[in-house]
């Protein structure tokens, strides 16, 4: 079990998952978070990282930072989410390594499965086919990250372990509709749909790719959860074991949002991964499920999204 009062490094605090973990870290009564802003600490640079890291010197560290998007922001900039996540996940791992960080967490993607992988997907399927290539920068960097926890432990005993979290949501996403997920792009646009009195709301692809959604507060917990108990080689994965089309998805947020708009599905647009949905039972084994609904988590993120939007206070 970690020491409540140690010193905490959360990389990527002021993300959807970081600002998650935070908030979680808090509520348990963590004294020693320590946090640094992009303008202030570029994680790319392995001397920077370093010099933090000596500064500071965590005995924990939940690294969680990185570029982050949906299918879009991915298929455009693959050369950034390749790039600028390779470099994070390993100067964090060397700078933590070197000054003798007693654990860490690092935090993957459901992504890094192969697109074909048999569902729902097990820890096993890693590296047992071809990546989907909307997201291959992304996916390839994050396995890095997962085989840099593994070789390190390997070479040197250090405890660093990994989560693979599905599709996340939550307070604090990203709601750009270019660059953003599923989710936070609907809401946002059934709400502005509604406010404009428009009758149809586009949805991306064919509606037809299943997509599996955990919330961000149920991802933080789980990350405690590991942290506090999980010490092995082997990556787990953390979501709900639970899947819908993403036309369901769209009729679940126009009936919460904007009841009886129409949806209009551009083809154009790709889908992805026809179906992505983690099988759970590795962190159910351990004691670990999701708590929050797909529906309660909706209305609780819409109510945030329509209160920071009031604020003027989103991430766009
Ligand atoms: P992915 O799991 O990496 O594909 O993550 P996304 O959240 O970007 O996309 C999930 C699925 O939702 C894909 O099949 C998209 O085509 C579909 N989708 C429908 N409308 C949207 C939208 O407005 N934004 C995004 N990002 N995806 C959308």
């Amino acid at each position: 079990m970690l020491d409540r009062h140690a010193p905490v490094f959360v990389a990527g605090h002021r993300g959807l998952v970081g600002s998650a973990i935070v908030r979680r870290l808090e509520a348990e009564g963590f004294t020693d978070l320590r946090t640094v802003g992009r303008e202030v600490l570029d994680l790319r640079d392995q001397s920077a990282v370093d010099s933090w890291f000596d500064v500071e010197r965590p005995r924990y560290v939940f690294l969680v930072a990185g570029t982050v998007g949906g299918i879009h922001a991915n298929t455009s900039r693959p050369a950034e989410f390749l790039y600028d996540n390779l470099m994070i996940h390993g100067t964090v791992v060397q700078a933590a390594h070197r000054i003798g960080v007693e654990k860490l967490l690092y935090l993957g993607s459901s992504c890094i499965y192969p697109r074909l992988a048999e569902q729902p997907i097990m820890e096993e399927a890693l590296l047992s086919g071809a990546l989907e290539p909307t997201n291959e920068g992304y996916a390839l960097a994050k396995i890095v990250g997962i085989k840099l926890c593994e070789t390190y432990r390997r070479q040197y005993g250090d405890d660093f372990i990994s989560a693979m979290p599905t599709n996340l949501y939550g307070p604090g996403d990203n709601f750009d509709l270019e660059g953003g997920h599923v989710l936070p792009a609907l809401m946002r646009r059934f709400h502005e749909a509604r406010e404009a009195g428009e009758a149809t709301v586009g949805v991306w692809g064919t509606g037809n790719a299943r997509r599996e959604f955990l919330h961000v507060d149920d991802l933080a917990d789980a990350c405690l959860f590991l942290m506090d108990g999980y010490s092995a080689p082997g990556h787990v994965n953390v979501g709900t074991g639970v899947d819908l089309t993403i036309r369901e998805l769209a009729e679940t947020v126009r009936d919460l949002v904007h009841p009886g708009a129409d949806l209009a599905f551009d083809a154009s647009m790709p889908d992805g991964m026809p179906r992505k949905v983690l099988d759970v039972s590795k962190l159910a084994g351990l004691g670990w499920t999701a708590q929050t609904s797909l529906t309660e988590g909706i209305v609780s993120t819409y109510a945030w999204f329509v209160e920071a939007a009031e604020r003027g206070d989103l991430r766009l």
